[in-house]
């Protein structure tokens, strides 16, 4: 036996790997099953190349054992092993300065910077953030002694000659008392779940019991060799290794292997709480300039971006990393579901410097590049099916559109204008469909679009009396992205139907023949204005068709986009803190029956309550009676009638 200090510059440093990263103890389990994990690798190798000198390569796996009474975790695998000298090469020295140069870098920052730091780089020291003692016990593949390594977490270590026949490295973290939560089953199991859950090697965790099929044409009696049948005319049971990872998951293999079905199961894999199938896959595989592979998919979405668990995953050679993806992929597709896996994304750097890293730029552009072919391949393939998802994937496609140009761009092959009657235009076909009726005076294309089909309905109804198409634009960030696509094209600007009313709404050159005389107008106009809260309508009288509704409330199309998107973001601070001014017009059509009408009455009182009658009335097709002024309302429409 030998004993021996390890090289260490400060005075103990295991407190300090200790105290480290308190929040991350539990990636200790993922660094010694990583390293078990390339020991396999490696012997898989060798052997695949003939220089395994004589051993064979067999079916490896990987066990992690516990036992709560003696207070152990075990680590065992069987793979390359290590000799005398490489234990006190790679365990004492390399490792030890690997984890002395991880400290020193980043001891001052508390841990904490930005989430990815601490997810590599300790190695095998971080068995020390949770274990009082470690021993390695090891055999080389090739034909020397076993040996025993020991070290209690002071630069002290052991090591002596071991008796162990099998090839391989049995790892044996004797667990602090601050630890114990490590010595619990479940919390393994869910931390083996989290982390290892596509490793590439078997991973034992445990036996469980399973019913042996029953062979055909046997007896009763002949079951009774089976192991651990449990006595007469029971079902006979085996006990069997619980395998706790799926060693080859989908997006290791080539898309020619896959169906459909293999990736919706394997999307039920990687998220069990999901129910719903995913619309669709895109599956990724690039390995020049930089390597990648994994599956996004397309959940089903709904207008609430808040709602999303279920994130994109991080593997580094099918080793769990993160769920915290921004910055490598670009935002918009952040609301997708699926994995990421690459060797070439730096995990021991942060956050700012990860979005600055040029092969990251790489990544992010290569799956925005990948998602838009997919989009368009799918439109190109089956437009029906794609129109019918449209309102399910239009939340992602419509905010990469408006944050990314070169999605942008792309986008006009496939992103869709749907229509209030459900018909599906792309940009073009849109502007081809509305060109002859919906350009104004001034050469202008005027879009149409509704927000809420119900709320709008009049408006909608006026609209499309005109002959004009109506888009139906309902999702949060479609003020954004409608000043996005103005800015982009010439001459074309959209238009809320409620904006202003119907022959407003594109400027034509028709004249307007009023069927009032300039004094009556001037007479109605002062009425109404001491009638009617100058501080909520501003009153315009307008000689439209006599068929449209006497009043008509409108809001103005810059007015509306600005309060919304103050709402959403951006955009607004205009008015401050306060918010906007609820200010809307009041727009009277002079050439209506009820206008006449009222110009008519003689009595004050009467023509006080037409007016409050009919504005009402606008009010309510424009949804904004409410509360008390609604009772008020039906109170008095029911004395009209008696
Ligand atoms: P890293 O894995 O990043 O090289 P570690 O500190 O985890 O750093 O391990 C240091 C070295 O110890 C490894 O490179 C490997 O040579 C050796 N080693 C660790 N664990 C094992 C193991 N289970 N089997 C064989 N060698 C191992």
């Amino acid at each position: 036996m030998s004993k021996g200090t390890i090289n260490v510059s400060v005075d103990n440093i295991f407190p300090l790997i200790k105290k480290f990263l308190y929040s991350d103890h539990e990636i200790f389990l993922r660094e010694l099953i990583s390293n078990a994990t390339d020991a396999t690798l490696k012997m898989k190798h060798l052997s695949n190349i003939g220089e395994t000198e004589g051993a064979e390569y067999g079916n490896p796996i990987i066990e992690v054992k516990l036992d709560k009474k003696k207070k152990e975790l075990r680590i065992i695998d069987q793979g390359i092993g290590m000799t005398k000298e490489e234990v006190e090469k790679y365990i004492n020295e390399i490792a030890f300065s690997g984890a002395e140069e991880f400290l020193e870098k980043y001891k001052d920052k508390d841990g904490k910077d930005a989430g990815i730091i601490g997810h590599f780089g300790l190695g095998f020291y971080s068995a020390f953030m949770v274990a009082k003692k470690v021993e390695i016990i090891t055999k080389s593949y090739k034909d020397e002694p076993a040996v025993h390594w020991a070290c209690d977490g002071s630069p002290e270590f052991t090591l002596k000659k071991a008796d162990k026949k099998e090839r391989g490295t049995e790892i044996i973290l004797h667990i602090a008392d601050d630890s114990k939560e490590f010595l619990e089953e479940s919390r393994i199991r869910e931390l083996l779940v989290k982390y290892n859950k596509f490793m590439p090697i078997p991973i034992k965790f445990g036996t469980h019991t399973e019913t042996l099929p029953k062979p055909e044409g046997a007896k009763e009696e002949d079951l009774d060799s089976a192991e651990a049948t449990s006595g007469e005319g029971k079902v006979p049971t085996q006990e069997v290794d619980t395998i706790i990872n799926n060693p080859n998951p989908a997006w290791t293999k080539q898309p020619t292997e896959l169906e459909d079905k293999d990736y919706n199961s394997f999307y039920r894999e990687l998220y069990p709480m999901q129910f719903e199938e995913p619309l669709f896959h895109i599956h990724l595989n690039v390995d020049y300039p930089f390597n990648l592979t994994g599956i996004l998919y397309f959940p089903k979405m709904t207008n609430d971006m808040s709602i999303q668990k279920d994130k994109i995953q991080l593997y580094q050679n099918q080793v769990f990393v993160t769920d915290n993806v921004e910055g490598i992929v670009p935002e918009f597709l952040t609301m997708l579901r699926g994995v990421i896996d690459s060797p070439d994304i730096p995990l021991n750097v942060s956050r700012s410097y990860l979005q600055a890293d040029g092969a990251v730029k790489k990544i992010s552009s290569y799956i925005t590049r990948k998602v838009a072919d997919k989009l368009k391949s799918l439109f190109n393939s089956d437009r029906e099916g794609f129109e019918k998802k449209w309102n399910d994937i239009k939340i992602v496609i419509e905010y990469g559109m408006l944050t990314e140009d070169k999605f942008f761009e792309k986008s006009q092959d496939f992103a869709l204008y749907p229509t209030v009657d459900n018909a599906f235009y792309t940009f073009s076909e849109l502007k081809e469909k509305i060109k002859d009726v919906q350009t104004d005076k001034d050469g202008n294309l005027v879009i149409l679009y509704a927000s809420n089909k119900e709320e709008q309905h009049s408006y909608i109804e006026a609209a499309k009396e005109k002959g004009y198409e109506v888009l139906l634009l309902d999702s949060p960030i479609v003020t954004h992205l409608l000043q996005k696509v103005e800015s982009k094209e010439e001459k074309v600007s959209f238009v809320r139907v409620d904006s202003d009313h119907a022959e407003n709404l594109i400027k034509k050159d028709d004249a307007q023949i009023s069927k009032l005389s300039d004094e009556e107008k001037e007479s109605l106009k002062t009425f109404l204005n001491g009638v009617i809260p100058k501080e909520k309508f501003s009153v315009q009288l307008e000689a439209l068709d006599s068929n449209a509704n006497p009043f008509i409330i409108t809001e103005p199309e810059f007015m509306r986009r600005m309060k919304d998107m103050q709402k959403t973001g951006g955009g607004g601070g205009m008015f401050g803190m306060g918010g906007f001014p609820e200010m809307y017009n009041l727009i009277v059509n002079t050439n209506h029956e009820l206008v006449g009408e009222i110009i008519k009455t003689k009595t004050e009182k009467k023509k006080e309550r037409l007016v409050n009658q009919a504005l009402d009335l606008a009010r309510l097709s424009k949804n904004l009676l409410k509360g008390e002024e609604l009772t008020a309302f039906i109170k008095r429409s029911y004395e009209m009638i008696k």
